[in-house]
């Protein structure tokens, strides 16, 4: 075994491990420096001696300092590793980086279905939206009804899925902050996918009343919603005697959608509009050396080529926020970046705990020792390309190029608010491998580690570990991420996710109180 490891900058004090299992004491790397003990795969080795109090460095940066004496080869354990104090958010680089234009990507294409109101779906799926969770045993019922008594007639249709959810009710919904599940359950409803069809289950009593959720004007006339008249099932309405009165109207009421759903035609459209969300989760320390450094790349091909690509994930941004701000278009969007941060760095402060409570068990095993190592890895999904617009959690993207979409890290959070941006295909990179999935969308998923793609074959769609083995570039597996997402949103092929029916809940991001 050749011992193998990764710096990702000249700059850099520490390397980390690449080899399967580690590297024991004494193993002599190609530098000449030997090991002082073993070194688990993923975690850090110092390069150089590194006194108390040093910077140690990874990505070019100090990702903490040296709470100890530590001697070059030995393992740089979070425990030995003291960590920074967040930056501040006042006088941060304004839109000072202008990178060089990079080429347009042309002759890019998927099939995909056009919708009324311009935007382009990946999947034809009729959805049923609910305004609270009470409804949520009925709607499951009927859906399982509709599959399999209704959806044989209409061969177009890829799903039905409910859009449930644990809002609605018992909640301070004229609360500060309580426009955002809303406004987030309202923009799922009207996701591409879901073809302008929308319908409601209601239960009659919530708080959030349908007129609410889906006000008038909020739902696109289009060529068989002619009406601008909400299609709801209510289920305390008086003309229910009994459950199998409500199932026969939801029924009913999904039949006319399904209709005009099923008339839906794929049509050759750009490239450009693709509207990804990208993000990880379960990551480790390869997710900042194989599989996001790929997505960025990806990234930027994406933009290139004139679509919409959000990364998100603010407490894995934040200690970034320098490069982020810096890379901003222009010092209005730099303005709306900050805001966001400083409205979460006050979220956070209301339970009392900061960025750092971000990383899980799983990553520190993984070799991320904390929030800023662990940051440095997430930002390069972003790529190299101006940040060209800040999209507020739970709000619709209405504009191209590469955006920060605000959302909490939690993947089906963060999943949850980019569909409601709009999202029509997302990618998602694992180290320590995760089955996530969305109903509503395909998601791609990328393994930052040949081990993980092996041991989870038919779960990784992707393997960028290749990268660390030496058996691709970053641009080979960007180039293969990008390919993938114009075969999966033409329908030609099915993510692993789909292929499995894997997917999980819609999660509101509510820091409104609860009643
Ligand atoms: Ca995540």
């Amino acid at each position: 075994m050749i011992p193998l490891t990764i710096s990702m900058s000249d700059r850099d004090n520490v390397a980390i491990v690449a080899n399967d299992g580690g590297l024991p004491a004494g193993a002599k790397l190609s530098s000449g420096l030997t090991l002082r003990e073993h070194v688990p795969q993923g975690h850090k080795v110092a390069l150089v001696d590194l006194p108390l109090n040093s910077p140690v460095i990874r990505y070019g940066i100090p990702i903490g300092y040296a709470a100890q004496d530590i001697t070059a080869g030995s393992w740089v354990s979070e425990q030995i590793l003291r960590m920074p104090d967040a930056r501040g958010l006042d006088n941060l680089p304004i839109a000072t980086v202008k990178p060089a234009p990079m080429p347009p990507l042309e002759g890019f294409t998927f099939e995909g279905y056009r919708n009324a109101d311009g935007s382009v779906g990946t999947r034809n799926i009729l959805a049923i939206t609910t305004t609270v969770q009470c409804v949520s045993g009925v709607v499951d019922y009927a859906v399982q009804r509709i599959k399999s008594e209704l959806l044989p007639k209409y061969p177009n249709i890829d799903d039905v899925i409910g859009i449930e959810h644990t809002y609605g009710c018992g909640v301070a919904i004229d609360a500060d902050g309580a426009d955002i599940p809303i406004r987030t359950l309202r923009n799922i409803s009207l996701n591409p996918n879901f073809g302008g069809e929308v319908m409601v289950v209601s239960l009659g009593c919530e708080k959030l009343q349908p007129q609410r959720l889906l006000p008038p004007g909020s739902i696109p006339i289009n060529a068989g919603n002619t009406s601008e008249e909400l299609d709801v099932v209510c289920l305390q309405d008086e003309v229910h005697v009994g459950f199998m009165s409500m199932i026969d109207s939801i029924m009913k009421t999904a039949e006319s959608h399904l209709e005009r759903l099923n008339a839906r035609k794929r049509e050759t459209v750009p490239a450009s509009e693709l509207i990804v969300g990208v993000q990880c989760g379960g990551s480790d320390a390869f997710s900042g050396v194989t599989a996001n450094p790929a997505v960025g790349f990806c990234t930027d091909l994406l933009v290139r080529a004139g679509a919409s690509v959000m990364f998100s994930e603010v407490t894995e941004v934040r200690d970034g926020i320098d490069q982020l701000t810096s890379r901003a278009m222009t010092p209005e969007v730099a303005k709306a970046m900050i805001d966001e941060m400083a409205w979460y760095d006050a979220y956070l402060k209301r339970g009392k705990v900061d960025r750092s409570a971000n990383t899980t068990p799983g990553n520190k095993k993984g070799g991320l020792s904390n929030i800023v190592e662990k940051a440095m890895g997430s930002i390069v999904k972003s790529g190299t390309s101006p940040i060209s617009g800040v999209l507020a959690p739970g709000n619709k993207l209405k504009q191209k190029g590469l955006i920060f979409a605000a959302t909490p890290a939690s993947d089906f959070i963060c999943g949850t608010l980019q569909l409601a941006a709009g999202m029509n295909l997302h990618v998602f990179t694992t180290g320590r491998g995760t089955p996530y999935g969305l109903a509503a969308v395909p998601v791609i998923k990328v393994a930052t580690r040949t081990a993980l793609a092996k041991r989870w074959n038919d779960l990784m769609d992707i393997n960028a570990g290749k990268i660390a083995d030496g058996t691709a570039t970053i641009e080979d597996i960007g180039w293969e991420i990008f390919h993938m997402m114009l075969e999966v949103a033409s329908g030609r092929k099915k993510t692993f996710a789909e292929q499995w029916k894997l997917h999980n809940a819609i999660s509101l991001f509510n820091p409104a109180p609860v009643t």
